[in-house]
């Protein structure tokens, strides 16, 4: 096996295009539309590999960048004409499969006529049937359900070209292992393999000496260290709140000039408008604005006319302004080495400066793999409340008071003008500054209302629960009984147990699969003689449930319900066969499963369970 490391200091690599590793035409055109710049340390390496036909093993995690890093190079070879599918993404859970299909969606945005279908447990099989029957060209879908439609003889995989393992060491930890092992083999033997996972356990080694040839191995390494004069925060927000949390820290952050990050040219533009409707001197930059207007740009920021700068990383390149004392990544970047070089545009000339980083729920690997790179922890700092929005309002009003004071010669104009009304309308002098307030603040309301607070994003409560399952193991199984669920959680029963020898990776397999639930929804797990207790977010809809509700795990029918504490009862059921197979044939022991993807909606949903924690691992 070839090893590639990629070491990408982003300060002193050239830039490198997308076209530059082989891509062109239309996928071209799309990324621009989509917005990507440059492309991240993975996809630069990956894709010209792929592009040549190799195998790859990809070492990377989500938000690397790594879908598009398999997703461009199958869409610029991609047949159009073929009608049986020729590219196969296997996902771990049905959450991943949906985000992996949107992904290639819009990288084909301009390839017109490209089909992609989502496969997956829990969906009815009418729809998977009749968009095979019409033709697809790529599937992609957890292995459980891809094994069904190969049972049923309703899946033609004969003419596959590409296959990828997205998330392979996860497929394996929910008890893939067989049915991924089983589709690597009953596949064409001149298909394309490229295999991603986060880690490299011997498992994975393994399956890529068996079913690979002779694959590139591709690793982004960690180079990097961020200097000790850098006060380095992050702010866990769902990301429809990033803009409000944006504007609240303009606020509170006593700064002098700020660069904000974001990770697409369009929000540059979008992020610059939104901060100029609020009043704020901010300007967008990108690798699509013209050398001299970026250089005017910087020359206004230099000197003061500019205080915030809206960039991507490839505009910020190099940037040299001793005034900002502050780097917000609005979006953080996709890999460490971007990180290092946005956090370095403040502590310049020997002075200190302050980076936060916006990470959504979903998003705390990356702040894991930041901590690591830089060698430094990040410590989370909270959302500024109104009253410290507040605080901040009154101060600067009794500041301005004091600089309007300070005009001695307009004061005195206006001093007559106040003493005639004061006068003449028997209102005391207090009053009528007040009125004056009124007037110069105008329709917009000068406090926040501290009632009016809006729900806030953390990340899912996984050391909590791991924390109480260090108890339970010294306490003993009877205890839990009385301890109730973990935060946020509610405990389900299920007729499986030990009994049926069934273990937690199946479960979380099977519920994932069929319930459309991400790992990160899974809590304590207890497997007992002859059923288990799994807990389950406490919001989980009706229709989740009873879509778990057919689901069998070693032949045998969960029948799910809210755990009342009482007895076993016993022998399986009818109902309907076909759920996802949640791996009859791992040997993990796992009995409890951590929260390492995130309430699965960062955008608002559940974001906003449970403790917030600086670190996971
Ligand atoms: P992934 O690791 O594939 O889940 O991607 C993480 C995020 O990075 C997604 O929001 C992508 O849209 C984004 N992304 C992927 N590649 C690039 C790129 N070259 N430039 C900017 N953003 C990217």
């Amino acid at each position: 096996m070839t090893t590639e490391n990629v070491e990408n200091d982003a300060a002193d690599a050239p830039t490198q295009t997308f076209a530059d590793l082989g891509l062109d035409g239309p996928i071209l055109k799309s990324l621009k539309s989509v917005g990507y710049e440059t492309p991240s340390a993975i996809q630069a390496e990956t894709i010209p590999l792929l592009l040549t036909g190799r195998d790859v093993v990809g070492l990377a995690q989500t938000g690397t960048g790594k879908t598009a890093a398999f997703a461009l190079p199958i869409l610029a070879r991609l047949d159009k004409a073929q009608k049986a599918p020729q590219a196969l993404v296997l996902a771990p859970t049905r959450e991943l499969a949906l985000q992996v299909c949107e992904a290639f969606e819009r990288y084909a945005a301009d390839l017109k006529g490209v089909h992609v279908l989502p496969v997956y447990g829990g969906q009815g099989y009418g729809v998977q049937l009749s968009a095979l029957r019409r033709g697809v060209h790529v599937v992609v879908g957890t292995p459980g359900r891809i094994m069904d439609h190969l049972d049923k003889g309703t899946l033609d995989l004969s003419e596959l070209k590409y296959l990828v393992l997205d998330e392979a060491d996860e497929m394996l930890k929910m008890g893939f292992a067989e049915d991924v092992e089983t589709i690597l083999a009953s596949t064409p033997d001149d298909k394309q393999v490229a295999l991603f996972s986060a880690t490299m356990p011997a498992q994975i080694r393994r399956l890529s000496q068996r079913y690979l040839d002779d694959p590139a191995e591709v690793t982004v390494k960690r180079k990097t260290t961020t200097s000790a004069n850098i006060t380095q925060r992050y702010l866990v927000v769902a990301y429809q709140q990033k803009m409000d949390a944006l504007t609240r820290l303009l606020e509170v952050e006593n700064f002098e000039a700020m660069i904000v990050f974001t990770r697409t040219k369009n929000d540059t533009e979008t992020v610059a408008e939104r901060l100029r409707a609020r009043g704020l001197a901010a300007a967008a930059i990108s690798g699509d604005v013209a050398q001299a207007q970026r250089e005017r740009t910087i020359k206004q920021l230099k000197d003061g006319k500019l205080d915030i700068l809206v960039a991507t990383d490839v505009a910020a390149r190099g940037l040299d302004v001793e005034r900002i004392t502050h780097v917000v990544n609005f979006d953080i970047p996709i890999d460490t080495e971007s990180y290092v070089h946005r956090v370095g545009r403040t502590g310049r000339a020997g002075r200190t400066g302050d980076a936060i980083s916006f990470i959504t729920p979903r998003e705390r690997r990356m702040l894991t793999a930041i901590e690591k790179a830089t060698r430094q922890p990040l410590t989370e700092m909270h959302w500024p409340s109104a009253d410290e929005v507040n605080a901040t309002r009154l101060a600067r009003f009794d500041d301005s008071i004091t600089a309007a004071l300070e005009q001695s010669d307009r004061i005195s104009r206006f001093r007559d003008i106040v003493a005639h009304y004061v006068e003449h309308h028997d209102v005391p002098e207090a009053d009528v500054a007040a009125a004056l307030a009124v007037v110069a603040q105008g329709d917009t309301p000068l406090l926040l209302d501290p009632a009016d607070e809006p729900k806030r994003a953390s990340f899912a409560p996984e050391r909590a629960s791991r924390d109480r399952g260090r108890d339970d193991a010294r306490g003993g199984r009877d205890e839990r009984r009385g301890r109730g669920p973990s935060e946020g959680f509610t405990t389900y029963r299920i007729e499986v147990g030990k009994r049926h020898k069934v273990e937690p990776r199946q479960i979380v397999g099977a519920l994932a699969n069929e319930g459309g639930l991400a790992r990160g929804d899974f809590g304590k797990i207890t497997i007992l003689p002859e059923f288990s207790l799994v807990e389950l977010p406490s919001t989980l809809p009706p229709s989740a449930l009873q879509r778990l509700g057919g689901t069998r795990i070693s032949g045998r029918l969960i029948d799910i319900r809210e755990d009342a504490g009482g007895p076993s009862r016993g022998g399986p059921r009818g109902g309907r066969s076909g759920g996802d197979r949640g791996g009859r044939y791992g040997n993990d022991r796992g009995g409890r499963y951590g929260n390492d993807r995130g309430p699965r909606d960062d955008r608002g949903g559940r974001g906003d369970r449970g403790p917030r924690k600086p670190r996971w691992d």
